[in-house]
């Protein structure tokens, strides 16, 4: 990996995701020595920018000292183009070969990263398909790879579409479809937490398993970019997607090994194992005035009447050995009580309880908080200390900043630019899984779109419409009674 000629090509570096994310990450993993001595990056876009334009965008975005951004600075240049016909796609090309040549029979990669609209990538691919894949004075184990970014697609029908585009130009294995979650610590975790550990293994079961809940909780409102967001609403954006990642790694069988398409292939596998989301299985909300947050109709940019869910639960089915019976509860919102992203696996309680009926409160949990503050803890019910003799829950606990203080966390774009650098498709999300999220979601989004379901109102600021928390008891789900944390950061 040292000798690898290095070329990072961003294309729509002028916009929001570039600087925000993709460089920055970059530039992290630059500063930390992942990345081969030779090394350039070239930022493409229509804008008419000089390369200190350009490095003057990202600057601030990058975390580390002056020396070191500089350093990485004098390997951006810019290179301006359109994203249709040939000629920008030529100039590109004249930049990465000039560069290149001198290398002869070094190991060549280019990694195109599209940080652009989706609705340009069909005709930026060609471009780069005919003018710029061809890696002349390649020597072995050289490699042309894409990183694309959400939304792929509105719905099963456009999201294949694109892909059946994208798939005569480039085949699957140079195609990395970015799914942020997927680089995030806790997901990371997540064969590991599963596969090795023999306590956990025989009771992820229908057997034991009582509902797992998938939780995504945002605090604020859309602010002024409502108008991207209208087009797709709570569920594309982050359920059918990232949520269902999420269920993915969580429910599928041990894969073969982890070779990336071996785990893949599981999560298809559980995944075309999912029945269509029903609308009666289906809380929908749309958030008003709260707090100094203002309501979602009465932003700008948002469309007058809209009738887009803010909020969404869904209950899920997968139809498979292990989890017949058990309800998968998806839930996601704007505007909340809090910021959170977390699994709570609940068990059902013991079969004949020697307890008395208040055991039947007091469910064993494993929560994974996957965002703020990872942590893994385990509910559990013990003996109230003290004199009495009294049950409580409390907890087995894990926070990863009392635990691995001194671990830098990664980034989850740096992790995933990293793997695309070496080519591991494993957190990248193949083309069928894509298909079978969206055969998952497709029959519900498009009973919403026609205006069969009303999203409810609830203030911005509260936990969502009540009628979720009912859908949620009625899939099983009991809230520990009297649960307190007393965590190191609670006092
Ligand atoms: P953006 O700023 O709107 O667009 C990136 C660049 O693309 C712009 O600077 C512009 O460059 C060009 N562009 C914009 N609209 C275009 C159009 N209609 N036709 C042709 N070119 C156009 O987008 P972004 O926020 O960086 O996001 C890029 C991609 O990442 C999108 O697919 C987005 O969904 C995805 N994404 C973004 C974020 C985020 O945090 N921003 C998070 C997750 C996923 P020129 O005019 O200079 O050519
Ligand atoms: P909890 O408060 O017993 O349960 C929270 C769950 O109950 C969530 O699913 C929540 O849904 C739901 N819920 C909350 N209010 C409800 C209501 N009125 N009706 C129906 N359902 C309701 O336990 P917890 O969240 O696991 O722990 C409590 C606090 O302790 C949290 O702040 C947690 O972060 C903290 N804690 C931290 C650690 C750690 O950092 N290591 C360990 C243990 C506990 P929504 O998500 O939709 O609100």
């Amino acid at each position: 990996a040292n000798k690898l000629v290095l070329t990072v090509v961003v294309l729509g570096a002028s916009g929001d995701l570039a600087k925000k994310k993709t460089f920055p990450a970059l530039f992290t993993l630059f500063r930390k020595g992942f990345l081969p001595k030779n090394l350039k990056l070239i930022g493409y876009a229509r804008s008419k920018l000089s390369n200190e334009d350009l490095h003057g965008k990202i600057k601030d975005y990058l975390k580390g000292d002056d020396k070191t951004k500089d350093e990485f600075l004098s390997r951006v240049s810019y290179v301006p183009g359109s994203y249709d016909g040939d000629e920008g796609f030529q100039g590109l090309e004249k930049v990465l070969e000039e560069r290149e040549k001198e290398f002869e029979g070094a190991p060549l990669g280019r990694l195109f990263y599209l940080a652009l609209p989706p609705s340009v990538y069909p005709q930026v691919c060609a471009g780069l398909k005919k003018n710029c894949a061809n890696i002349k004075m390649a020597g072995k184990d050289s490699w042309l790879r894409l990183v694309i970014e959400k939304p792929f697609g509105m719905d099963l029908k456009t999201s294949e579409e694109l892909a059946d585009k994208l798939g005569e130009l480039f085949p699957e294995e140079q195609l990395y479809r970015i799914d942020h979650y997927l680089g995030k610590e806790l997901m990371q975790n997540m064969l590991v937490l599963r596969f090795a550990n023999q306590f956990l293994s025989p009771t992820w079961h229908r057997n034991f398993i009582s509902n797992v809940q998938i939780c995504f909780k945002e605090p604020f409102g859309t602010e002024g970019r409502g108008g991207y967001f209208d087009e797709f609403g709570i569920i594309r954006d982050v359920m059918q997607n990232h949520l269902t990642q999420i269920l993915a790694l969580l429910a599928m069988e041990q894969p073969v090994t982890l070779s990336a398409d071996d785990i893949r292939d599981e999560k298809v596998r559980v995944l075309r194992a999912l029945s269509p989301v029903a609308l009666e299985d289906t809380v929908l909300g749309q958030y008003t005035a709260g707090g100094d947050t203002k309501a979602y109709l009465d932003d700008e940019t948002v469309p007058k009447g809209s009738k887009t869910p803010t909020f969404a639960t869904c209950v899920m089915r997968i139809h498979n050995e292990r989890w017949e019976g058990v309800p998968w509860i998806m839930k996601a919102g704007k505007a909340l009580n809090e910021r959170k992203v977390e699994i709570r696996v609940q068990y059902k309680p013991p079969a004949a309880s020697i307890h008395g009926e208040v055991i039947d409160q007091m469910r064993n949990e494993l929560v994974l908080r996957l965002q703020p503050d990872e942590a893994i803890y385990m509910k559990i019910v013990v003996k109230k200390p003290g004199l009495e003799m009294e049950s409580i829950v409390s907890e087995l606990d894990l926070s990863y900043k009392q635990r691995y203080g001194d671990t830098y966390i990664p980034d989850a774009y740096e992790r995933l630019i990293l793997d695309a650098i070496r080519g591991d498709q494993q957190h990248f999300v193949r083309r069928d899984e894509l298909r079978a999220a969206w055969a998952a979601f497709t029959p519900l989004l498009h009973a919403i779109d026609r205006g069969e379901a009303e999203p409810q109102e609830y203030p911005a600021g509260s936990r969502g419409p009540p009628a979720s928390d009912i859908l949620v008891s009625k899939a099983g789900f009991v809230k520990n009674a009297n649960y307190l944390w007393k965590g190191k950061n609670s006092g």
